[in-house]
């Protein structure tokens, strides 16, 4: 390069620097230049202001007071190239600066280091105040035990307290300055969605009100929780919603205790309404049971029946076996009473020995006796107890709605008035309020349960009736009056179930029955010597209308040993009246065998003169309605001398049957008719107590 284009170009450079000083000057920013020997070339009247004047000093010395360079110094950088940015505070005028190193190449090749000096002081103390308010922030959010967090509009968590952070997994976040809530409270890669995994913030930007919803969480090692999630949305300063504050709350343990004390309610109202031994509903229960039932059947137009039963004889099981035993017994009856009822009816406990069932939608009373007859059946059995094998009975009353009553106090009542009626019958048994109940239910329970199984157990009984002379005071013979001895329902009258036998044709085996176990009766009073006069047996017009009938009653007078002289057959006069030509035949049959022939309850049918002179009879039996009133009523006392007027026209023995006062007895006797059968006498006894009475004659 020529001397002369040398001097240019430094004079050009000159300029440039002079130029450039002068932008130096004009700055706000501090500017020096030092070189490699750490000799300050320039610095602009800023730092002359702030730090003095700079004589040939090194910027160690300048700046910072110092003999050497200082150990931190990155001159070195700049020097190789490199720009270097840091921050610096001076404690010579307690200002921060943001210092900008950047390496400046002169004219004679080497490199020198240009300093830019911003004193962010304000600045850092604006962010310094920041930094702390965030740190208060945060310190405060940290002090909640719940998790919390600030979440954005798209999902990413602003801000964060410690409970959630430490819960937080860094392998699901992706990118760790914009962590995800789903990232963080999930461990999930998308947003939450689905009914038990609601997402809070979805629902507020749409609704821009508090929400809360309930997550269902599994954790790792299996347990279950419910997180509570309250969140309330966050807005900006124009009011537009840009996320959310969210903060979980764990209630499995609230939930739990919640749980708990539902359960013990639930437990406290079982127990106010159950029977601690059995668990059967107790009083309060039932009655409340009970009214709905009858509410109900109001509705419908059903009947109800109220079955009130009760242990017999349980006071002495508690006193003879103690009241644990007691105990057993209860719980081992109430399964059986539970194993028998349908789901529709209702059982309780009432106390003590006392239960009720409550059985819905009947169509008819009787109905209930089908229950009623498992009931005592099912209680019949043994219990067995440590080996011992105990053995019960109750006694049921049964009160039907409407037909008893229609409130739930009158059902109960009755129901007890009625099971007061079954022990007064002899325990084990059932009654209902209405005594035309029981029967009626007796005739349908017949029909379940067969007569034919009560013939097979031979539970039919005879009793005999004494029939005596009136004025001589003469046994004159007996009637045989059958009785069934039904294991439950105790001796049942004849009237109850002769006329269901009759329709189902179970008389005829019924009354042979009776035939032969009469008959041999006979022969052995007979043979001991005493004297039963005639055997009076009821038959059955169905009986006598068999072809054979004659040939049977033979052989059984063979069989049993009887004579036929000492045998009267008893025929209603309804009976032989409806077909009296067929009768007609079988009646002589029996009477060429020597055997007597008498018309029942005569006076009631109606027999035409014609036949009744035709029908080999030899007695009519006044029916014991017309004595009833006698001697004060005047037709009964015109009719019964009619009808003895006609025996004696008719040449035929006549004989009054229920005669129970002596006044009757003396009219009888008084107007021609000897013959007494009836109370006033005796009753229907048993065989063995006809034996004594026939041993006193
Ligand atoms: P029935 O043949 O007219 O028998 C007389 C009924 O009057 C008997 O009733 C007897 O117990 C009752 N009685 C006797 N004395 C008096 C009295 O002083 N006052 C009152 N109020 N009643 C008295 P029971 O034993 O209940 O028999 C009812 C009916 O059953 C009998 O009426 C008879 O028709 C029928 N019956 C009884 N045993 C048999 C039988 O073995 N075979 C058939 N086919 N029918 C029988
Ligand atoms: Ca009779
Ligand atoms: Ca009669």
């Amino acid at each position: 390069m020529k001397e002369y284009e040398h001097k240019q170009l430094e004079e050009a450079l000159r300029i440039e620097r002079d130029n450039l000083k002068s932008i130096f000057e004009a700055m706000q920013d501090g500017v020096y230049i030092v070189n490699q020997n750490y000799d300050i070339q320039y610095v602009n009247q800023v730092l002359i202001k702030d730090f003095g004047v700079y004589n040939d000093k090194k910027c160690y010395e300048y700046f910072h007071g110092k003999t050497e360079a200082c150990s931190w110094c990155k001159i070195s950088d700049v020097f190789a190239g490199k720009t270097v940015r840091w921050e610096w505070y001076s404690s010579k005028n307690q200002r921060t600066y943001d210092l900008i190193d950047t390496p400046l190449k002169n004219a004679d090749g080497s490199i020198s280091k240009l300093e830019i000096f911003r004193d962010i002081t304000e600045h850092k103390q604006v962010e310094d105040a920041l930094k702390e308010q965030h740190q208060y922030l945060q310190s405060i959010v940290d002090g909640v035990d719940n998790p919390i967090m600030v979440i954005k509009k798209d999902y990413s968590v602003e801000l964060m307290n410690k409970a959630l952070s430490e819960t937080m997994q860094d392998k699901y976040i992706a990118d760790p300055r914009h962590p995800k809530c789903y990232e963080v409270s999930h461990f999930q890669s998308i947003p939450c969605n689905g009914s038990n995994h609601l997402c809070p913030l979805k629902t507020i930007m749409d609704t821009k009100k508090p929400s809360i919803v309930i997550h269902n969480h599994q954790k790792s090692n299996g347990t279950k929780h419910f997180i509570e999630l309250s969140a309330t949305p966050l807005f900006d300063n124009e009011q537009n919603c840009i996320g959310i504050i969210e903060s979980a709350k764990d209630i499995t343990s609230r939930l739990a205790v919640q749980d708990k004390l539902q359960q013990q309610k639930v437990n406290l109202h079982y127990q106010a309404h159950h029977d601690a031994l059995t668990g059967l509903p107790n009083r309060v229960l039932f009655n409340d049971r009970l009214e709905q039932a009858i509410e109900k059947s109001k509705r419908n137009g059903q009947k109800l029946a109220l079955f009130f039963i009760d242990l017999d004889y349980f006071k002495e099981i508690n006193d003879s076996f103690g009241h644990d035993i007691g105990d057993k017994i209860l719980v081992v009856i109430t399964q059986r009473l539970i194993d028998i009822i349908r789901s529709e009816d209702s059982i309780a406990r009432l106390g003590g020995d006392e239960f009720t069932i409550t059985m819905e939608e009947l169509t008819q009373g009787q109905d209930a006796s089908l229950l009623a007859h498992k009931i005592l059946e099912a209680i019949e059995k043994p219990v067995t107890i440590n080996d011992n094998l105990l053995y019960v009975s109750c006694s049921i009353g049964i009160s039907l709605y409407p037909d008893d009553g229609s409130s739930a106090i009158d059902l109960l009542k009755f129901s007890d008035a009625a099971m007061y009626k079954a022990k007064d019958e002899g325990r084990n048994n059932y009654q209902y309020y209405s005594a035309e109940m029981t029967e009626l239910a007796f005739e349908r329970v017949v029909m379940e349960t067969n007569l034919r199984t009560a013939l097979n157990n031979e539970e039919f009984v005879i009793y005999y009736q004494p029939q005596v002379n009136g004025n001589t005071n003469k046994l004159i013979g007996l009637e045989a009056l059958v009785r069934w001895q039904h294991p439950s329902m105790g001796l049942v009258s004849p009237a109850k179930f002769i006329p269901l036998a009759e329709a189902t044709g179970l008389i005829i085996e019924l009354d042979q029955i009776v035939m032969k176990k009469a008959m041999k009766q006979m022969a052995v009073w007979y043979s001991q010597g005493l004297n039963p006069g005639r055997l009076a047996l009821n038959l059955a017009i169905k009986q006598l209308q068999q072809k054979d009938f004659a040939n049977i009653l033979e052989d059984i007078i063979k069989e049993t040993g009887c004579k036929p002289e000492w045998i009267e057959l008893e025929v209603t006069e309804g009976q032989i009246m409806t077909n009296p030509e067929a009768g007609i035949k079988v009646l002589n049959k029996i009477s060429n065998l020597g055997v007597e022939l008498a018309i029942d309850d005569f006076g009631t049918g109606y027999s035409s003169l014609s036949y009744l002179k035709k029908f080999p009879i030899n007695k009519l039996k006044i029916d014991q309605s017309f004595i009833r009133e006698l001697p004060n009523d005047d037709e009964d006392v015109a009719i019964t001398k009619a009808v003895i007027a006609l025996a004696q026209s008719l040449k035929l023995d006549i004989i009054a049957e229920g005669v129970e006062k002596k006044e009757q007895k003396d009219f009888l006797v008084n107007n021609g008719c000897e013959n007494i059968q009836g109370y006033f006498y005796s009753r229907p006894i048993p065989v063995d107590e006809m034996k004594i009475y026939l041993k006193k004659r």
